[in-house]
């Protein structure tokens, strides 16, 4: 359908060290992603890619960790963002426990009803230091209302995934209207 197709404006949030950077360079590294030039050359990656036969457009933004917390550069992250991956990790208790104020920040200031949200719990290679279950992250994800997914960014694993998923949360909204 016409203008359905992006560009979709994807904003990682979380502690700094829980690996927003690498899924980002996993991201633009992807085939058919080109270098977002205009704005914020650094710390966004455009790509164009084929879900479920349906070409879609998302420009993927690594710029949460630039602003102080709850400062301008972190409201306009919020205000604008069309979908937002929320990552934590699974060997950092603490990046765990601030997902629910950062979400609940996100749910009052974007101006959409519903955004989508996946809630990213990321390091899943690091077995031995790990803090936070998948039963942990899974539940949390019911009671905020958010997809779960476990992905390791150092293996690249349900890294596609996490970008296929978010494509599809944006669509499941879209039709919804
Ligand atoms: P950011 O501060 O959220 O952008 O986090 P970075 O992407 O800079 O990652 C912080 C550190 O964690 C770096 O040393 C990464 O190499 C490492 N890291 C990120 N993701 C993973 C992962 O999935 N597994 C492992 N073992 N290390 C990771
Ligand atoms: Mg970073």
């Amino acid at each position: 359908p016409a203008g359905g197709r992006g560009p979709y404006k994807v904003m990682l949030l979380g502690d700094t060290g829980v690996g927003k950077s690498s899924l980002a360079a996993i991201f633009g590294g992807l085939k058919g992603s080109v270098h977002h030039e205009e704005e914020h050359a650094e710390d966004s990656y455009e790509r164009k890619f084929c879900v479920d036969d349906e070409e879609v457009t998302l420009i993927l933004y690594d710029i949460w960790d630039q602003g102080d917390p709850g400062g301008w550069m972190q409201e306009s992250c919020l205000k604008t963002g069309d979908a937002f991956l929320m990552v934590f990790s699974v060997t950092d208790r603490r990046s765990f426990t601030r997902v629910p104020p950062t979400l609940l920040h996100l749910r009052a200031e974007s101006p959409r009803t519903d955004p989508p949200i996946i809630l990213v719990g990321n390091k899943s290679d690091l077995a031995r230091s790990r803090e936070v279950s998948r039963e942990e992250g899974r539940s949390l994800a019911v009671m905020m209302n958010c997809k779960h997914i476990e992905t390791s960014a150092a293996l690249h694993h349900n890294t596609q995934e996490l970008f296929e998923g978010v494509v599809r949360q944006i669509r499941l909204r879209r039709h919804r209207r």
